[in-house]
């Protein structure tokens, strides 16, 4: 059943590349299904690093008439210099937060105009909720994580109780996700670690969960099936009363981007003249950074190791806390890699600087493995293109991400950090060539092939997930 002309579904994500491309996936999946139905995204202006998220935008608008941006008004910071936070994410909570008299206006004004059938809200958009609930518009999350962090965010009001000083001062204490697993208090969400703004901000935001109407996952059935069946049977959290949930992934941008028409990436050239599976991708999302010690140990191990690579390189983090949240500027490889590294490598090496086309990377025959941050958004790109992962955690979910990748879901390897997170190029050289070549990657290789096959089944005919978006677009219609 198609939902009535002329509707419109408003999507509120969050500022930041890796929750704005699986939101405009959710549109065009909604406008595929229903035709009819127009798609309006509210965007919040935000000048700090978001990825390339104002182009991606542009691409979007111009490919999908259907898909409308409506950016609201800049607001500026509330504590003025962006060195007084302690985190990205302390400024996206705020940034959304004090957005809520532009979101109240909006809806205000559409909704006069056009029936809003739902209203979808990233999990850092939480703070609308209760603006949506006020003109009545059935209310969703959209989680751009997996349901096994799902199942956390459910918990954390529970280990609040348990969490004494922060998380980080417990070490490897471990806190039981009911039916899941348990994760050592040091892997918890990394801003949570301590008991600051953003702590309390996601106790807050896992509480405001229940009182939605549902939440959508990022995710499909068999890549977790012991978290999905814990949240829609609500075991997860025993005792309370948590909304459905609707895995309706996997959601990932398309390859050769929206317009399809720009000058191919060199690195995609270069790719072609390699053999098949023979290269190891190390890229690490839209905000992972190291220090020159770090880059300098990373190209002793691909130097030494003999692999083929593809290897995106970012400046170091600045050292003024003011400018920790702005894009880097373009890293000098010169100075940051060994002398003569690039020409000693340069017959089975490409060094990239800042950016690259991820997806249609991941997407290519030649890579046969990806060293990644454990972003959400790159796990499930790497899912569906078959790719197997080495775990280098650096920010967000993601150390829990590692335990649910290489424990759980089994298809990735860890990569061991000492205690100042610092690993070493022996460590790297060996997972490296594992992922790529010897028996220890085998079963890696071998599941996540297993489930890119699954992935592409959930999204079909029939499938989990055209499942449970069927059964979503119904309930609006309740
Ligand atoms: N990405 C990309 N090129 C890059 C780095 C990242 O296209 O050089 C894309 C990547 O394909 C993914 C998103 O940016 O879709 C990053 O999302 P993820 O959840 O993996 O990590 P986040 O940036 O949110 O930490």
């Amino acid at each position: 059943m198609e939902l009535k002309k002329s509707e419109t579904v408003v999507l509120y994500p969050s500022p930041g590349i890796g929750h704005l491309i699986s939101m405009v996936e959710l549109g065009k999946l909604l406008i595929s299904r229903s035709p009819s139905l127009s798609i309006t995204i509210l965007s919040p202006s935000f000048r700090f690093n978001t990825g390339s998220y104002s182009s991606y935008i542009s691409s979007v608008s111009s490919v999908f008439p259907s898909i409308t941006f409506h950016t609201l008004p800049p607001i500026p910071l509330l504590r003025g210099d962006p060195g007084n936070y302690s985190d990205m994410e302390e400024i996206i909570f705020e940034t959304l937060r004090s957005n809520n008299p532009n979101v109240h206006q909006f809806l205000n004004s559409l909704s006069r105009s056009c029936p809003v059938s739902a209203f979808v809200i990233d999990f850092f958009s939480y703070p609308a909720l209760e603006i949506s609930r006020s003109f009545q518009i059935p209310t969703f999350f959209f989680v751009t994580s997996g349901a096994s962090v799902l199942a956390l965010f459910h918990n954390l009001p529970v280990f609040d109780k348990l969490a004494g000083d922060g998380y980080r001062n417990l070490g490897t204490t471990p806190f039981h996700i009911p039916g899941l697993f348990s994760v050592p208090a040091n892997h918890m969400i990394e801003p949570m670690l301590d008991r600051g703004p953003t702590y309390y901000e996601f106790v807050k935001m896992a509480e405001s969960l229940r009182n939605s109407d549902g939440i959508i996952v990022n995710t499909f059935e068999s890549l977790e099936p012991r978290a999905v069946k814990g949240l829609k049977e609500g075991s997860c959290l025993p005792g309370i009363l948590i909304p459905p949930v609707y895995p309706i992934g996997p959601l990932i941008a398309y390859r050769g981007g929206e317009g399809g028409g720009g000058e191919r990436n060199e690195c995609l050239s270069w790719l072609d003249s390699q053999p098949s599976r023979s290269v190891v991708y190390l890229g690490f999302g839209s905000r992972g950074v190291f220090s020159a010690k770090q880059l300098g140990e990373i190209a002793v191990a691909l130097e030494r190791g003999g692999v083929r690579f593809l290897w995106v390189i970012r400046a170091p983090p600045s050292e003024d806390r003011a400018d920790q949240f702005l894009p880097p500027p373009a890293p000098d490889l010169n100075s940051l890699l060994p002398v003569g590294f690039l020409d000693r490598t340069k017959d089975r090496g490409f060094v990239a600087k800042s950016w690259v086309p991820q997806i249609d990377i991941l997407g290519h025959k030649a890579v046969g493995g990806f060293v990644t941050h454990c972003g959400w958004n790159s796990t499930l790109e790497a899912v569906c293109a078959g790719v197997p992962l080495v775990a280098w955690p650096l920010y967000a979910e993601q150390r829990f991400n590692k335990i649910l990748l290489v424990e759980e879901i089994k298809i990735a390897l860890p990569l061991n950090e000492s205690d100042d997170r610092f690993v070493c190029s022996d460590e790297i050289e060996r997972r490296v060539k594992q992922i790529i070549v010897s028996e220890e990657g085998e079963a890696v290789r071998k599941r996540v092939l297993q489930l890119s096959a699954e992935a592409k089944a959930a999204l079909g005919e029939g499938g989990t997930s055209k499942m449970a978006l069927a059964k979503l677009v119904e309930s609006w219609k309740r």
